[in-house]
């Protein structure tokens, strides 16, 4: 059992801070956004995250989990510390890295006795020299540069989970990597890992540059192999393949496996498009070339775009054309829609001048933060349908899967399916009368 602090209470912060207490542990969550620590105070997650809420409310209960944004106490209460802040992307893809400086700062500021300073944001290689030095700036500043800091590490602990998994993941990771060359910070880290790692899902100790390097490699290679897929989707669709034979056929072999090798929309959500971008500029930086990250970027945004392209083969002309969307969240199980295919598409669309009525069964809030009222937010699939002159689906909710086609064909102007996520078997679909368009089939 041991006291944490977590510094950032969104998705990996709020997952993290609230799955080691359900370890046992001991820890206090805290964010510079007192609106959101009220509401984790309360027991509402904010983010909707299959189990989180439950795990929530059992743990404030218990009395291990703590929300708030007094960073001194934190600090304080923390012999570990996690950062989980957000590193978004500069105007040139770079990561900006002040969130993760400003508790680096905090951390200096207020500690007074060891502290183990575990990075989980995704951050560019060589972060660990730039976190170590704020943190001892920022104690030389608050204590006078006579006083010595007591000892601190810095580590390198990358997050792995998948929004719509979280906690799954955080209970069951495949693998716990830790960067640091310390003695100490690894003892520490063994036992608060201890009890999910197991013989098969290991605790990869590592140097510091090779962790904070595993976690943008494994999600560029997610990325290549979706944008891969994607290109190949466009050879598909000229040649008369199917691109779902094709990537069953490739995934039955051993050496490439069966996973992220669906064709769609484009990948989306805060992570992929950010770290493909990260790690190309970091390429740059050290004088190589990042010709195979800048193509899986290209060729995601030009899928995105593409689906708007197969709707105009249907309907030329898009002004004043209602167009119903399935789907706003990045991916389905997740309310997050950070560079969702589906804003891409609403643009698009807006810039032609149709209507959109849209539905998502979770993320309809964050996209009317985005929208307002310039999309129609409809309260159920099928409302969204009415008068619509065709529906595209954006995301694969399992509610879209088996969907009534008859009331569907009721309530469309005309029987139009752009299926962005191939949910559905385009022969079955076309036998009942619908004009339909998957991606790469
Ligand atoms: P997020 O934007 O959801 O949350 C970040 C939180 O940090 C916000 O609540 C913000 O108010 C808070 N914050 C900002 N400055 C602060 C400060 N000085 N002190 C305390 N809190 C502060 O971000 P996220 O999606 O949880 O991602 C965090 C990091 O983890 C990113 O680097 C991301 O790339 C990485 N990551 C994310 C995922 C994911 O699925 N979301 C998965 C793995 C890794």
């Amino acid at each position: 059992m041991m006291n944490i602090a977590v510094f950032g209470t969104g998705y990996v912060g709020t997952v993290t801070g609230t799955c080691f207490a359900d370890l046992g542990n001991r820890v206090v969550c805290m964010d510079v956004d007192a609106a959101k620590i009220e509401r984790l105070r309360r027991g509402d997650p904010i983010i909707y995250e299959p189990g989180l809420k439950d795990l929530l409310e059992r743990n404030l209960q218990a009395g291990r989990l703590e929300f708030t944004t007094d960073e001194r106490r934190a600090v304080e209460w923390g012999e570990v510390c996690f950062i989980c802040v957000g590193t978004p992307p500069r105007h040139n893809g770079e990561a900006d890295l002040s969130y993760v400086q400003a508790v680096a700062r905090t951390i200096g500021k207020w500690m007074r006795g060891y502290k183990l300073v575990v990075n989980k944001s995704t951050v560019p290689v060589g972060t660990y020299d730039l976190v170590r030095r704020a943190v001892r700036e920022a104690y030389e500043e608050a204590n006078g540069p006579a006083a010595p800091p007591p000892d601190f590490d810095v580590i390198s602990n990358p997050e792995f989970l998948r929004e719509g998994a979280a906690v799954r993941d955080f209970q069951n990771p495949d693998r716990i990597v830790v960067g640091t060359d310390s003695e100490r910070a690894r003892a520490i880290m063994r036992k608060l890992y201890g009890p999910i790692a197991r013989a098969t899902r290991p605790i990869m100790f590592t140097t510091i540059p090779s962790a904070e390097l595993i976690k943008y490699a494994s999600n560029a290679m997610l990325a290549t192999r979706i944008s891969f897929m994607n290109e190949l989707s466009h050879l598909c669709e000229a040649v008369g393949a199917d691109i779902a034979d094709v990537a069953k056929g490739m995934g039955l072999d051993t050496r490439i496996g069966p996973r992220f090798l669906q064709a769609g929309c484009g990948y989306g959500g805060s992570c992929f498009p950010k770290d493909v971008k990260a790690l190309a500029q970091l390429l740059e930086q050290h004088g190589l070339t990042s010709t195979l990250l800048q193509a899986v970027d290209y060729i995601n945004e030009r899928q995105k775009r593409s689906i708007v392209q197969k709707l105009k083969r249907f309907i030329p002309v898009l002004e004043g054309k209602t167009i119903a969307i399935w789907g706003l969240a990045f991916k389905p199980r997740t309310d997050d829609v950070r560079e969702a295919p589906a804003i891409t598409v609403i643009e698009m669309l807006r810039r032609e001048y149709a209507k959109v009525r849209a539905y998502d069964p979770e993320a309809v809030d964050n996209m009317r933060a985005i929208f307002g009222d310039k999309v129609y937010f409809a309260k159920d699939a099928y409302e969204a349908l009415e008068g619509a002159d065709a529906l595209v689906i954006l995301t694969e909710w399992d509610e879209f899967r088996e969907p009534d086609f008859a009331r569907m064909k009721e309530l469309l102007r005309a029987p139009i399916v752009i299926d962005g996520r191939n949910i559905f078997n385009p022969d079955e679909v076309r036998a009942l009368g619908f004009q339909y368009a998957g991606v790469g089939r």
